[in-house]
C-alpha cells in the first residue's frame, strides 16, 4: 500500500486511472485505442462536451462563460491572458503571494504595466497580505487561489469592481465558491482534475475584444470560443482523464461533497503537527492551505530520519519544495483520508520515538 502526496502532477482517483488504461486498449468498445481516434469523431467530440458541461455543472457557471481546455500548462497562462487582456498602454494589478504569482507578474510585464498591490515576500511567503487596495482603472486583479510550494490560500474572493483572474492551478473544484465572480479561471490539470498535458481556461466573453494587439491565432482566446476548444487537436488523452475525474467528483456528490473530506484530512494534518513539538508550522494560521501542508523540522538530522521513515512505509511526496524545504503534503481531492490518517500515526509514532 502506498501513499502518494506529490505536489503535481499528483494522485488522481484508482476508478479514473484503471478507466483511463482500458481507455488506451479499446475505447468504449470501438476495437480502437481513444489515442487512434480523430478529435472531430463523434467519439470524442462526446468527450469534449461531457468534459466542457461537467465544469460547468459542477462550478455552477452562469451561461456567459465558455469552458475550454487549452494547451501549453498554466505557465502558458501567464503570458496568455495579458496577452489577451492588458493593452501596451494599460494596466494591470496583481498580488504577489508566491513564486507562481512572481512568474505570472513577470509575464504580464511583457505586454503592460503592472502594478503589484501588495506582497508577502517579506516574509517569505507564509501569509496572504490584507487590506490592500485594487486600483479601480486596472484592466483586471490577478491572484493565485492557492500558492502550492509555499503553503498558503485565499480563503475569500477580493472585493473590486474590476474583472477577476485567478490562477485555481492547485485548488480548483477543492471548495465551493462563488465561481461567477471571476472573469478568467485557469488552472494546469495536473493537480486537481487530471493528467498533465492541459489548461482548464474558464472565460467571460465580456472581458474580450478589449485589446488592440494581433494575436497569433493559437494564443486568442476568441479564436478557441469559436471553434470549440478544438482550433487544432486538442491533448485528447489529457482531456479524457478530465472528463473522468470530473465524472467521479460528480458521482461523489460534488465540490460540496469534496469540500468536507479535504477540510477533514487538512484539519488531521495540522492539529497532528500542532501537536507535536518537533514539528514547526510556518504559515499564518488563518491562511493555511487545505490542499498543501507545508511545514518544517529544525532538528536537520530527524528531518532526514523522517523522510526515510515516509519513504520505508510507502508515502511518496513528503519532502519539502527546494525554496522552502521541510516537508510538504499535498492533499489534492483524490487523496484519501485514510492517506492521512496513516501518515498523521506516523509523524506520532516518529514524536514518540524521538521526541
Ligand atoms: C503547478 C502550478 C503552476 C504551473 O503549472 P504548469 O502546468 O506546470 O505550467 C502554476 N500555478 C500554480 C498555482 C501551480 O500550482
Amino acid at each position: 500500500m502506498v501513499h502518494n502526496f506529490n505536489a503535481g502532477p499528483s494522485i488522481l482517483p484508482a476508478e479514473v486511472f484503471r478507466q483511463a488504461s482500458e481507455a488506451i486498449v479499446n475505447y468504449n468498445n470501438m476495437g480502437l485505442s481513444i489515442l487512434e481516434i480523430g478529435h472531430r469523431t463523434d467519439a470524442f467530440q462526446s468527450v469534449m462536451d461531457e468534459a466542457q458541461s461537467l465544469v460547468k455543472e459542477l462550478m455552477g457557471l452562469d451561461s456567459n462563460k465558455e469552458v475550454l481546455f487549452l494547451h501549453g500548462g498554466a505557465s502558458t497562462q501567464f503570458f496568455q491572458v495579458p496577452m489577451n487582456l492588458l493593452d501596451d498602454n494599460a494596466k494591470a494589478a496583481y498580488l504577489d503571494c508566491g513564486v507562481w504569482g512572481t512568474k505570472a507578474i513577470k509575464e504580464a510585464k511583457l505586454y503592460g504595466s503592472v502594478e503589484v498591490v501588495a506582497s508577502s515576500k517579506d516574509r517569505n511567503y507564509a501569509y496572504i497580505p490584507k487590506g490592500y487596495a485594487i486600483p479601480s482603472d486596472a484592466s483586471y486583479f490577478h491572484y493565485t487561489t492557492n500558492n502550492t510550494v509555499e503553503g498558503t490560500q485565499m480563503h475569500a474572493i477580493p472585493e473590486t469592481s474590476i474583472p477577476l483572474v485567478a490562477d485555481m492551478s492547485s485548488d480548483i473544484l477543492s471548495t465551493t465558491m462563488d465561481f461567477n465572480r471571476f472573469s478568467l479561471i485557469y488552472a494546469g490539470a495536473q493537480k486537481n482534475i487530471g493528467a498533465a498535458g492541459v489548461n482548464l481556461v474558464i472565460v467571460d466573453n465580456e472581458i474580450l475584444n478589449k485589446v488592440s494587439r494581433k494575436l497569433p491565432t493559437m494564443m486568442d482566446y476568441r479564436e478557441h470560443i469559436k471553434n470549440g476548444s478544438m482550433l487544432n487537436t486538442p491533448p485528447v488523452f489529457a482531456v479524457y482523464v478530465c472528463m473522468l475525474t470530473l465524472r467521479w467528483l460528480k458521482g461523489l456528490g460534488g465540490v460540496k461533497a469534496i469540500q468536507e473530506i479535504n477540510e477533514q484530512k487538512a484539519k488531521l494534518l495540522y492539529d497532528t503537527v500542532e501537536s507535536i513539538p518537533l514539528f514547526n508550522l510556518p504559515v499564518a494560521t488563518e491562511d493555511r492551505s487545505l490542499m498543501n501542508a507545508v511545514f518544517t523540522m529544525p532538528d536537520a538530522e530527524l528531518e532526514k530520519a523522517f523522510l526515510a521513515t515516509c519513504k520505508t512505509n510507502g508515502m511518496y511526496g513528503v519532502k519539502g519544495h527546494r525554496s522552502v524545504g521541510g516537508f510538504r503534503v499535498s492533499m489534492y481531492n483524490a487523496l484519501p483520508l485514510e492517506s492521512v490518517v496513516v501518515l498523521t500515526d506516523l509523524m506520532k509514532d516518529f514524536a514518540n520515538k524521538n521526541g
